[in-house]
Parts: C-alpha cells; structure tokens; sequence
C-alpha cells in the first residue's frame, strides 16, 4: 500500500453524523484505500463500533468522561471541543505519519469547521462534509447571503429551491424567537471557511436533489457522495456481522428480524423517531393508540428515556404480538424486509434516504431542525409518503397517524407512492455503482488527491 493512501474521517459525535461517515469511509476501503474514522474517545469507549474495512482511532472533545451531556449547553461543547479537538487531531496526524500511515485527504463534518485549519497546516488536502440534504445546506447558503429575513413568516422563493411555506423550513428559520440559538450558529458555521476547503461533500444522492445540487455545485463545487447506506442492502443482500456498523445503542438484531420473518410482506408499520428526538407524554399516546388503531403489526423504537411515557399497559398489550417495542433497531435490516410495508419516521435525513433508498413509504412526523424540509419533499417532491398535520398547539392526534397510516399503505396514491419508492429506490442504487454519480465523485476524489488509481 502505498504511502499516500490514507483517508482520516472525522464525525460529529452523534449518531446520525457518525453513519454516513462511516459508510463513506467503507466506499474509500472498497477502492483499496487506507480509511480511519476518529471520533471521540468517549464514543468510541461506550459505542459498539464493527467498523468492518474501515480503520479506528480517536480525537478528544475535552469531555472524555461523559461527552456532550457534562458540556451543560451546545456553545460550551462546541467551544471546548474546537481546543481539545484541534490539539488531538494534530496529535493524530502526527502520529500517523510516524507510523508511516500519513493521512493524504482529511474529511471533516462541517459541523467542525476548525478541522480544516489543522489539516491545512499539516499540508493535507481537506474536504468539509454536509451531513443534511442538499435541499437544507442551500437554503442555510441562501441565509447567510441575506436572501432570507428571519423570522420568517411568509412563502420564500429562492433561486434553485420551489416555493416553500414557513412549515416546510428548518425549524429554526420561522420561530419567533429561536429557541436554539447555538444550534442555528452551528448550522450556519458549515459555510464558514468554505473557500478554504479543496471539497464540499454532501450527504445526497444528485438525482434525488437534482436542481439543489446543481445551484451548490456552481456556487461552490459541490459532490454527492450518497446514498451512504451499504451497497448489499441496496442489492437485498443479507449482511455479515461486520457490516452492522457503528451502533451507539445495541440493537436486538435476532429478535427484530424473527419478528419481521413472522409477518407477510408489506403488513408492518415501522415507527422511529432516530437518536435524539423525544416526544411528549401527551403525543406519544396518542401515536401509541394510532398505531394500535391502524389494525396493523408495528414495529416501534422506543429509547430508554422515553419509555417511560408509554401509556399504562400498552407494551403489555400490543408489545409481544401485534406490536414490538425495541429500544434499538438495526434500522437498515429493518427496512430492507420485505415484512415491512410503511416507515412512520421523525424525518431525520439519514432515515429519510434510507426509507427512500431501500423503497419503503413514508409517513413524515418532523420534530425540528432539518425534519420539516425532509418531509416536505416526502410529501411534495419525490411523491413517496405523505406528512402529518398538526393540531393547534402541535399535536398529531390518533386519527391523523392512523389516516396517514391507511393512505400510505393502502389508500388511492398508494400504488403511486410504491412505485415512486422503487424508482427512487433504482436511482439511489445507481448513484453508487460504477460511473454512477456519487461513485464517479468519489473515484474523481481519489484520483485527484491519493496516488492510488481509482
Ligand atoms: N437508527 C438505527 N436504529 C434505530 C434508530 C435509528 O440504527 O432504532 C439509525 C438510522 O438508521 C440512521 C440514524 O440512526 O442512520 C439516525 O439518523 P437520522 O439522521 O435519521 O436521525 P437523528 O438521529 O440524527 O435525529
């Protein structure tokens, strides 16, 4: 292997940064390159990474104890994670070099804009990576170039984007007042420096986001690189132990596949909200008797912290047979069964592409963030799902899951809505295999920066 080989990957510490990450990484391994991923040593202590092709070592965010949760607030994390963070990587890049392993290209998630700063000073070639869809990264763009005036409380009509309402926005552009201010810093922060950058990578298959991506790859060379999902999963392959991927929750694979092999095809209601978002009381009964309501099998995550607002006696009811409440699934594997028949999801945008890439019908319930613009999409753009409507107040009601239920699995679009997922699902599968769009990308990075032949 030659010298120049190698490809240092640097996560956000949250799972829905970590994945894609890793999954591209895989992509740089499967063409015979060196790639490590380094998150931080506190996740890489309490996760269960199997990392598979993909190398492992650690930087620090200066809370190696209990990361992000003994920070107290976003700013503080972000804060002690740029000096912590900046030394440790340095240390690293040393220490791979010493090791004869010298790090050649450095991809850093753009929620770490400083990365960039370190690896240009040890001479690498860096590439920023957006983890949120094309869709939201132009539209973080079109804020920070003035076009958007926050709040925002009418329609915007912005080049390369259709017109969107204040509801189909990232959740932090119409609120009055903003009630994540370092969030909003932090997403903003990604264009930060972006010149300086030799790559802007993005977390999208280009078919899926075709104009979005043309307008970012003019206004500043932007590449798909996804669907970051392993390929096996896209071609209905069943995976080896090694490609189960980095959990940071362990996952009870045997129990959820039996389940699922017990169900006939395209019956079971697949209901996760990801890795951070938690529901209220109120709204988790009433998506607990929506489920119950819809007559249909259920598979439902429920994490730890949230089982607790379960309604009294649900999970004894419908929690062993008509239902299963896991407090981790092995999403992927989840979604390519066949049992599996409608994905009631927060709309995060790793499990919107998944839902899509492996040709499962949506139900949109966005919480906040990016959420709300993935669900307009679902809903508008690529036709494969519809979103919830919301109470005065917020709530979905119980009628409103079970209606979205019913239509996506069997009212008049559904039909529609299925063969829309299968044609995503073929495009998505494309983007990855020889000369397809996001492969060709990676080959083009790998020809231009590392001296193996793509
Ligand atoms: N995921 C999983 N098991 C679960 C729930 C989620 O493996 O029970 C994975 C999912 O496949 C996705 C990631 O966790 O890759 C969540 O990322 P997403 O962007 O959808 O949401 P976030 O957690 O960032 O809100």
């Amino acid at each position: 292997m030659a010298n120049s080989d190698h490809v240092l990957f640097l996560p956000y510490p949250c799972q829905g940064h970590i994945n894609p990450m890793l999954q591209l990484g895989k992509r740089f391994a499967a063409r015979g390159l060196v790639a490590t991923l380094a998150p931080t040593r506190f996740i890489l202590r309490t996760a269960r990474p199997e990392p598979g092709t993909v190398r492992l070592a650690a930087i620090s965010d200066g809370f190696d104890q209990a990361g992000y949760t003994e920070a107290g607030s976003v700013s503080a994390y972000l804060d002690r994670f740029e000096q912590a963070g900046s030394r440790t990587l340095d240390d690293l890049l040393r220490t791979e070099a010493a090791a004869g392993r010298p790090v050649r290209l450095l991809v850093f998630d753009a929620f770490l804009p400083w990365a960039g700063d370190v690896g240009r000073r040890h001479g690498l070639a860096t590439a920023s990576f957006l983890t949120q869809s094309a869709t939201v990264n132009l539209i973080y763009c079109h804020v920070n170039a003035g076009r958007i005036e926050l709040p925002v409380r009418a329609a915007v009509e912005l080049p390369g984007l259709p017109r969107l309402e204040p509801r189909d926005l990232p959740s932090y552009l119409p609120e009055l007042i903003c009630l994540y201010p370092a969030y909003l810093e932090m997403v903003l922060n990604q264009f930060k420096n972006l010149e300086k950058v030799d790559e802007v990578l993005i977390n999208t298959v280009h078919e899926l986001e075709r104009e979005e991506m043309d307008y970012l790859k003019r206004a500043c060379g932007a590449k798909s690189v996804g669907p970051t999902i392993p390929s096996l999963y896209l071609d209905n392959r069943l995976p080896s132990d090694s490609d189960y991927g980095f959990h940071l929750f362990a996952p009870d694979v045997a129990l959820c596949m039996a389940w699922l092999d017990s169900k006939p095809p395209a019956s079971v209601v697949y209901v996760s909200f990801g890795s951070m978002s938690a529901l209220s009381p109120e709204q988790t009964s009433e998506l607990a008797f929506g489920l119950a309501s819809t007559g249909k099998p259920f598979l439902w995550v429920v994490r730890s912290p949230e089982a607790t607002k379960l309604p009294r006696g649900f999970a004894e009811e419908y929690g062993a047979e008509r239902g299963l409440i896991v407090a981790w699934s092995p999403q992927l594997e989840v979604l390519a069964h066949a049992a599996v028949g409608c994905f009631v999801t927060h709309c995060g945008w790793n499990s919107t592409v998944e839902g899509l890439s492996l040709g499962v019908p949506l139900v949109g319930v966005p919480q906040w963030t990016d959420q709300p613009t993935n669900a307009k999409y679902v809903e508008d753009v690529w036709e494969v799902g519809v979103r919830v409507r919301r109470e005065e107040g917020g709530l979905v009601r119980r009628k409103e899951i079970e209606r979205c239920v019913r239509e996506v699995m069997e009212g008049g679009r559904s039909g529609e809505m299925s063969r829309n997922a299968v044609k995503w699902r073929e495009l998505a599968k494309a983007a990855v295999e020889e000369k397809g769009s996001s492969e060709e990308n990676i080959a083009g990075l790998i020809a231009k920066y590392c001296n193996q032949k793509a």
